[in-house]
């Protein structure tokens, strides 16, 4: 099976539930890496040792999702 865009379907007499669900699919199958790239990065945390100086870096993926839960 082909993906083709949603504008290139035609509803064809099918019911709006199927035709709707096909164009939302389409977009996100268009959309998905957008949504990656603007939303998930990466937090840098770096905790520093008082007393010997040791500095630990770490990197964490995050989506722009699970932040609010921090809010
Ligand atoms: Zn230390």
């Amino acid at each position: 099976m082909r993906w083709s865009t949603a504008e290139e379907k035609d509803s064809d007499g099918r019911p709006d539930v199927v035709v709707a669900e096909e164009a939302w699919s389409a977009y996100l199958m268009r959309n998905q890496s957008i949504i990656v790239d603007l939303f998930q990065g990466q937090l840098k945390s770096t905790l520093v040792c008082d007393r010997c100086g040791f500095e630990s870096v770490k990197f964490d993926p995050f989506m722009f999702l699970s932040l609010v839960r921090h809010v």
